[in-house]
């Protein structure tokens, strides 16, 4: 597991639930479905992944 700098999806036209949050996490599963061109650092405003927290709370 990896704590890296906050990045999140910009892709604000997808559905998908990992592209309304950020992580910080390089082994979240949601994290690895923003396609690389999508993937902006920073939080973007946006609540905080809930596998990214269940990620660290796991240690
Ligand atoms: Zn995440």
């Amino acid at each position: 597991m990896t704590h890296v700098a906050p990045y999140h999806c910009d892709a604000s036209d997808d559905p998908h639930a990992h592209n309304h949050v950020y992580h910080d996490h390089d082994e979240c599963q949601d994290g690895k479905r923003i396609k690389p061109e999508h993937r902006k650092a920073g939080t973007g405003g946006k609540p905080r992944c809930k596998v990214c927290m269940n990620l660290e709370s796991s240690m």
